[in-house]
């Protein structure tokens, strides 16, 4: 037997990376490859593709008593999980009793929703509940799997290990006590030369309360796993050869980047870039771990390295500044503006106020001189909540005409152009604009300055793919 390395990796299957008996069955043998090589090997997985959304439709559906739509996915999770079951768990015995976990998980989802329509109402810790359900699910059939094929391997529900704040549907890890319980239940299974198979997304409040840490959160999860335990390395395995110069599916001349900074992944993937969690990359480079993102249907190609930061924000000589385009939808720009507010201090730290106050990120800002319009950007889904926050807290303003209104345009997009040097090397953001230009887009807002590595544009929603596949042009 060749020599093991003396170290740590954690790998994270993405849903469609387990969502089929031939992507689960490539799964399982990845584990086992690594088990071969690696001395401890954590596994984190997400839900099978489909059912974190069928979990939080059946339960959103629920609400307005439509009860149709929870049995028709019952009978979706529990024929694909058999499926699974049937195809990858030799043991008949323990294809049955994982058949009947998988029953009694769905059995539980059913009374969920059906509770849930009683009380026509869902909190977002009843969400949190619900939509935990997939990653229950999948960690159960792939620890089967695992084992059917050898791998000694064991299913671990990270509400025992990633400890939480109560924020449903996007809690935020204690990292202290999540070290501590980690360490504590992952080491002696490890040191047994057992694979944890944990389940992706969710966590728990130090009560024991289920939450989730946001849609795609599994990521995050390997991420934090990695950062706690700690790891040497976390491998993201998805549907994608890494991360490319494009969303494939909207350029389809998009290609893989050998190697991106996370400076440039963390970019990316705030401006809408599935590929990766945007929380991701802050625990992997505070605890000095390496990150790849692999292909589980491609595992020979190399996938994309992270490496450090670029220097001076500069990019290295030879290097291609613009290295990918992104896009997010479903934005709406909000304007503040009223010849009153005219060197008026305090206007932007009332206005940031009051949208924090409904909870609401800001991914774009921009402002007009002397304060006499700021503008920035929220998601749609929160416009109505931000303009009423803003309404109330300028309202001695509008009613003294100080501010003339208060507005937002319809949805727009936000293209984003990331590399190191985008602004400080000359002649970038003229060759972004004059592109735009090319293709008869009408550029709404602009950041840029702001980050070392990347320049973001607000453009009407109708023009974004256009203009993505135009800027994917100025990457070489
Ligand atoms: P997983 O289920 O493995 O987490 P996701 O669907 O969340 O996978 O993310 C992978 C998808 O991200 C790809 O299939 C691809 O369509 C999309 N994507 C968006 N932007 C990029 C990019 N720049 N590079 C690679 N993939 C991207
Ligand atoms: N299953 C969860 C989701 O669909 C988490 C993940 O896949 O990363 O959002
Ligand atoms: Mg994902």
């Amino acid at each position: 037997m060749t020599q093991k390395l003396s170290k740590t990796l954690v790998m994270k299957f993405g849903g469609t990376s387990v969502g089929s008996a031939e992507a689960m069955a490539q799964a399982v043998q990845i584990v086992k490859d690594a088990h071969a090589e690696w001395e401890r090997v954590v596994v984190v997985t997400s839900a099978i593709s489909g059912a974190t959304n069928a979990l939080l439709d059946s339960a959103a559906r629920a609400v307005n008593g439509d009860l149709q739509a929870v049995l028709a996915n019952e009978q979706w999770l529990i024929s694909n999980h058999e499926k699974l079951a049937d195809a990858l768990i030799s043991d008949p015995a323990r294809r049955e009793q994982v058949k009947q976990e998988i029953a009694q998980l769905v059995g539980s989802f059913g009374a969920l929703c059906r509770a849930i329509g009683v009380l026509g109402e869902a909190s977002p810790r009843a969400m949190d509940a619900v939509a935990s359900l997939g990653e229950r699910l999948s960690v159960r059939l792939l620890a089967a799997a695992c084992e059917s094929q050898g791998v000694p391997a064991k299913f671990v529900e990270s509400t025992k290990l990633v400890v939480t704040n109560a924020n449903f549907q996007n809690a935020h890890p204690d990292f202290g006590a999540t070290t501590f319980a980690t360490r504590s239940i992952l080491n002696p299974l490890l040191e047994a030369g057992v694979v944890p198979i944990v389940t992706g997304f969710i966590g728990a409040t130090p009560e024991g309360v289920v939450t989730t840490l946001g849609r795609g959160g599994s990521d995050y999860s390997a991420a934090i796993l990695g950062a706690v335990l700690p790891a040497d390395d976390v491998w993201i395995w998805t549907d994608v050869d890494g991360v490319m110069t494009a969303d494939p599916r909207m350029v389809p001349a998009a290609r893989t980047l050998l190697e991106i900074s996370y400076g440039e992944v963390a970019e990316l993937a705030y401006y809408g870039a599935k590929v990766l969690h945007p929380k991701t990359v802050r625990p992997v480079v505070e605890a000095g771990i390496g990150l790849r993102i692999c292909n589980t249907f491609n595992p020979s190609h190399p996938g994309t390295r992270l490496v450090a930061n670029g220097k001076n924000g500069k990019a290295a000589r030879g290097e291609q500044v613009i290295k990918a385009v992104t896009a997010i939808h479903r934005q709406r720009l909000v304007t503040i503006e009223g010849r009153g507010m005219l060197g008026v201090p305090g206007v932007a730290a009332r206005t940031f106020a009051a949208v924090a106050s409904t909870g609401t990120s800001v991914p774009l800002i921009t402002q007009a001189s002397s304060e006499q319009s700021i503008c920035f950007a929220v998601p749609s889904e929160a416009v109505d909540a931000v303009l009423a926050a803003l309404e109330k807290v300028f309202a001695t303003e509008l009613a003294d005409n100080d501010i003339d209104r208060v507005w937002a345009t319809e949805d727009v997009a936000i293209i984003t152009v990331v590399g190191t040097g985008t602004r400080n090397t000359p002649g970038v953001a003229g060759q972004i604009f004059s592109k735009l230009g090319d293709v008869n887009v009408n550029v709404l807002a602009i950041a840029h300055g702001s980050s070392d590595v990347s320049v973001s544009m607000v453009i009407e929603s109708i023009d974004a793919e256009k203009s993505v596949r135009a800027l994917h042009e100025l990457i070489v």
